[in-house]
């Protein structure tokens, strides 16, 4: 008699990067013949892929262990917090196994062991392009692990290693594949997007037959012949970047930068170890905007770092007035395990974090209203996430998924993945209001 389809539960937390993880481990479950279940009573045993960057995230991983235990008994930790094995073990001893980020064989070997895959090779043939987490029309599209530098308060390197580059036909057969798949939207990431290749000597690889240099231009160049909507996250001020910017202003990949500048004042850059520290960072985007008038830049930042003064400080928020991007978050600096900015002096008491806090996000929010409201008046593309009664929600090309603002449209004719015209009638401090003029 036939046993039957072995089955498994799986809780994705974290980032982006840590979501194409769970995409792999799910897409080789389902060639082997797994199913993939969306309760804990239904699985034979639970795959936990955690996140670790943040004290706060750590307790959410270790709560999500705690939940699948009691629900279920079998559970399997992997990811992020995973590096840190003693940690997870100390408050959880019952798991069957844990393992680190892009662990994917030792994952699949500890899924083995508790529960072996019923051999039938025609058991759910898995689509070319694999399984993927996020909406069907946009998806992720990581190009490399690990990173090469040490910004002091992070980390990912010593959790997830020295920078490892995908071979560029990997990178390029997977996109065409979610391309043909249906998605209208990629979106780059990686830790430093800028690097790309560094680690291989930007070896040459093959695309189609064609051959490639392991680039990140010679990765926008390939990716922008998909016809699609690229985006680049993580991306680094580098003199290099420059290259790219007039495939934006020709539309071939969308005039969107995410980089994660941090700070403002070169002392504290230097304190926080940067990458790409001591460039002239305000002249580098008043010479992008030249090329590509409708560059978008979002970034992050940290306030209350270690030695951080008031005087620097003020530098941020002039470099910030001046720098005038357009989507801003903003952590006020608290220490994660393990980071050598523990060790730095002068650290910000917590009330002076929040003040500063305030008044970055105070003068962030002042220009991200300027900037929609600008928008007020003009014809914008937007691809639709959802459709409700109510109407639809889409994003501009200014605006990533999760992390950026929305364009609501007054309309439920419309679809996810359709990208339309719409006219801007309104704008608040972070979305945008638009009433549809045309489908694709
Ligand atoms: S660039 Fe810095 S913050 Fe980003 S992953 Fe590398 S070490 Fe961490």
């Amino acid at each position: 008699m036939s046993r039957s389809t072995p089955k498994v539960g799986f809780v994705s937390l974290g980032c982006p990067k840590a979501l194409v993880d769970s995409e792999r481990i799910l897409t080789q479950l389902k060639t082997e013949g797994y199913q993939i279940v969306p309760t804990y009573n239904d699985a034979d045993v639970v795959v936990v892929n955690t996140c670790g960057f943040i004290d706060a995230a750590e307790q959410e991983s270790l709560d999500a262990i705690g939940e699948a235990l009691r629900e279920n008994g079998k559970v399997i930790v992997t990811g992020c917090l995973g590096a840190k094995a003693e940690k997870i073990l100390d408050v959880h001893p019952n798991v069957l196994s844990v393992t680190g980020p892009q662990a994917y064989e030792a994952v699949m070997g500890a899924v083995h062991n508790v529960l072996p895959p019923k051999h039938d090779p025609f058991v759910d043939l898995v689509p070319p392009q694999g399984i993927k987490l996020t909406p069907k029309h946009y998806a992720y599209l990581k190009i490399s692990e690990g990173c090469n530098h040490r910004c002091a308060f992070c980390i990912i390197p010593s959790m997830r290693g020295d920078l490892v580059s995908r071979p560029i036909g990997d990178v390029m057969t997977e996109a065409e594949n979610l391309v043909k798949s249906g998605v209208k939207e990629l979106l780059v990431i990686s830790q430093d997007t800028s690097a790309y290749g560094v680690d291989t000597k930007y070896r040459t690889g093959f695309w189609n037959g064609r051959p490639l240099k392991t680039r990140m231009k010679e990765l926008c160049e390939a990716l922008g012949e998909l016809g699609v909507w690229t985006r680049l996250h993580y991306v680094y001020p580098y003199p290099h970047v420059s290259d790219i910017v007039p495939m934006m202003a020709e539309g071939k990949i969308l005039p969107y930068l995410d980089i994660p500048f941090q700070h403002g004042s070169p002392n504290v850059l230097k304190l926080m170890k940067r990458p790409a520290h001591a460039e002239n960072t305000l002249a580098r985007i008043k010479s992008w905007r030249d090329v590509c008038p409708d560059l978008v830049l979002r970034s992050t930042f940290i306030v209350g770092f270690p030695g951080e003064t008031e005087d620097d400080f003020q530098i941020l928020l002039d470099w910030l007035e001046e720098a005038q991007l357009d989507r801003v978050g903003c952590f006020k600096y608290s220490p994660v395990e393990g980071a050598t900015a523990n060790e730095l002096p002068n650290p910000v008491a917590e009330e002076v974090k929040e003040e500063r806090w305030q008044r970055f996000m105070e003068v962030a929010a002042r220009i991200s209203r300027d900037k929609l409201q600008a928008k007020v008046g003009r014809t914008l593309e937007v691809i639709i996430d959802e459709v409700d009664d109510e109407g639809a929600i889409g994003r501009s090309k200014a605006d990533a998924p999760e992390i950026d603002g929305k364009v609501f449209v007054d309309s439920s004719d419309l679809k996810p993945g359709q990208i339309v015209e719409v006219f801007v009638h309104e704008a608040d401090d972070y979305d945008l209001y638009a009433a549809p003029l045309g489908a694709e």
